[in-house]
C-alpha cells in the first residue's frame, strides 16, 4: 500500500482527485488482487501491473470530474458542454471579487449595508431599456419566481402553442403546476387568437404567459398573438404580461448572416410587464435567470421570500455585470467569446483547418481533410439556422471513427468531435484559434495511436 501509493505515477492522481479518493482505489485493487490469488490461485500480480490497473482506474475515475474540453462540434451553445465561454472581462472580474471581500451588500459611502442587485440591475435598465431588472439562477428560476410572486392558488393563461419543453427537463406545464398556478390553456397548438385570450379572462386571472418558441419552428396553417397585442390587451384588463423569452439577444443576429432573434428590448418595447431570459444563451455569459420589466412588478419580486432562495452568488454577479459593461463598449461585443466565434469568416476557418492539417497530418495527412461543415447557435436558439464553417475531417487508419472519436475524448484536453459516415469531423468554428496547437498535437497523438 505504501509503495503504490508513494509511486509517482499514482501519487500525481491525489493532487487532483484528493489523496482519500487515490487510497480507496489501492485498498480495491489490492483486496482483488489478494483474493485472485487466495481464492482463484491467480499468480501473484506485479508491482507494475497493479500500478498499470491503479492508473488506468485512476484515469477513469478523472473523467468523471470537470475537465477542459475542447469543442469541436460546431454547437456554439452546448448545453452539454457548459454552454457560453465566459469573456475574459468576466473571468477577471470573478478573480477579483472572489478572491476576497466585496461591497457585495455595502455601501461603502454611507457605511451601512446596500443592495446585493442594485449595481446588475442599473446596468439592466441600461442595456435593455427597461425601468427595473433582477437576477436569479437560471430562466427556470425566473419563470418560478414570477409565478410564485403573481400567480400561486390562481390562473395562468397560456396559449396551447407555448406549452413547450426547453429540454433538461423544463416543461412550461410542469413548471405552471409547480409553482401553485392553475394553467388556463386558450387556443389550439397551431392557431391562436386575441380573443381566446379574452374569453379566458375572469377574476382569478393572475398572468398572461407567453413564451418565445426558441427551440422550435411551426409553418402552415398558424396563427399567433404578437407580444403587442397581448400586453396591449394586459393593460386594458390591468393583468400583467410576461414572456419567457429564453435566449435573451440584446444583439441583432441578423449582423451575423443569421435569422433575426428576438430581442430583449423589442420584448420590452413590445409594453411586456416582464421578460425572463438566460444569461448563458446569447447574451454570452454566466449561467443567470435574468428578469427585466416595469419597477412596479419588480418590485413585488424583490419581496417574495422565494428570492432568497433562488438567489446567485457574488462571483456571477461579477461575470454578469462585467459581460453586460462589454455590450455598451466600442467593439466590447466581439470581447464576447460566442459573438467572436460568430464573427469568424469561413475564409479564415478554411486557412486554419489547412493548418491543422499540415500540422497534425505528418505522415499520415493522408487522412486528414479539409471540409465544409455547418455550425449551430444551440442552446435552444435558432433551431433551423446553419451557419456556414469549416473544419477538418479524419478517416482514421483503423476504420473506426466511433474508436477514434472515443480516443480524442480520451485526451487532455478531451477533444469532442462529431462522427459523420466513416470520418471524424472537427468543426474550428468553436475552437478558439488559439488553441489550434493544442488541437493538432491531440490529433496527431490519436492517429500515432
Ligand atoms: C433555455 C430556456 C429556458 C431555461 O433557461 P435556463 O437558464 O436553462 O434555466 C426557459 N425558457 C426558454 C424559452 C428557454 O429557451
Amino acid at each position: 500500500m505504501h509503495r503504490l501509493l508513494a509511486d509517482p505515477r499514482i501519487a500525481s492522481f491525489a493532487v487532483r482527485l484528493g489523496a482519500t479518493t487515490v487510497k480507496r482505489a489501492v485498498d480495491d485493487v489490492l483486496r482483488a488482487a489478494r483474493s485472485n490469488t487466495q481464492t482463484h490461485g491467480s499468480d501473484v500480480a506485479t508491482f507494475d501491473a497493479l500500478v498499470a490497473e491503479l492508473v488506468e482506474r485512476l484515469a477513469a475515475e478523472e473523467s468523471e470530474t470537470m475537465l477542459d474540453v475542447l469543442n469541436a462540434t460546431g454547437v456554439l451553445l452546448h448545453t452539454n458542454l457548459g454552454r457560453a465561454p465566459l469573456p475574459a472581462e468576466a473571468l477577471d472580474a470573478m478573480r477579483a471579487i472572489g478572491d476576497g471581500y466585496s461591497n457585495l451588500e455595502f455601501e461603502l459611502g454611507a457605511g451601512v449595508r446596500g443592495s446585493r442587485y442594485e449595481r446588475v440591475s442599473s446596468l439592466l435598465r441600461a442595456t435593455t431599456g427597461a425601468q427595473d431588472g433582477l437576477v436569479v439562477n437560471n430562466c427556470a428560476a425566473a419563470v418560478l419566481l414570477i409565478l410564485d410572486t403573481f400567480a400561486r392558488g390562481r390562473e395562468v393563461i397560456v396559449s396551447r402553442n407555448a406549452l413547450v419543453e426547453i429540454g433538461g427537463g423544463f416543461r412550461l406545464p410542469d413548471v405552471l403546476e409547480r409553482s401553485g398556478a392553475r394553467l388556463v390553456e386558450v387556443g389550439t397548438t397551431n392557431r391562436v387568437y386575441l380573443r381566446d385570450f379574452e374569453r379566458a379572462l375572469g377574476i382569478d386571472t393572475a398572468l398572461l404567459f407567453r413564451t418565445h418558441a426558441s427551440n422550435f419552428s411551426m409553418q402552415g396553417f398558424v396563427a399567433d398573438v404578437e407580444a403587442r397585442e397581448l400586453a396591449a390587451l394586459g393593460r386594458r384588463v390591468g393583468v400583467p404580461v410576461v414572456e419567457d423569452l429564453g435566449s435573451g439577444a440584446l444583439i441583432d443576429l441578423a449582423a451575423y448572416g443569421l435569422p433575426h432573434e428576438r430581442t430583449v428590448q423589442e420584448a420590452i418595447a413590445d409594453g411586456l410587464d416582464l421578460v425572463a431570459f438566460s444569461g448563458d444563451k446569447l447574451l454570452g455569459g454566466p449561467q443567470a435567470g435574468i428578469i427585466v420589466g416595469r419597477s412596479a412588478p419588480i418590485a413585488r419580486m424583490r419581496a417574495n421570500p422565494m428570492l432568497r432562495a433562488l438567489r446567485v452568488d457574488k462571483t456571477t454577479l461579477a461575470a454578469l455585470a462585467a459581460t453586460l459593461r462589454l455590450y455598451d463598449r466600442a467593439a466590447g461585443v466581439a470581447r464576447i467569446p460566442l459573438y467572436a466565434m460568430l464573427a469568424a469568416t469561413v475564409t479564415e476557418l478554411e486557412q486554419r483547418a489547412h493548418a491543422l492539417v499540415a500540422a497534425a497530418g505528418g505522415a499520415d495527412s493522408a487522412l486528414l481533410s479539409v471540409v465544409a461543415t455547418q455550425a449551430h447557435v444551440g442552446g435552444g436558439a435558432l433551431p433551423l439556422a446553419a451557419l456556414p464553417s469549416a473544419g477538418v475531417s479524419i478517416v482514421p487508419a483503423g476504420g473506426d471513427p466511433n474508436a477514434f472519436a472515443a480516443t480524442l475524448r480520451r485526451a487532455r484536453p478531451a477533444l469532442v468531435g462529431r462522427v459523420d459516415g466513416d470520418a471524424v469531423v472537427l468543426d474550428l468554428r468553436t475552437i478558439p484559434p488559439e488553441r489550434d496547437g493544442e488541437l493538432a498535437e491531440i490529433v496527431a497523438a490519436a492517429l500515432r495511436g
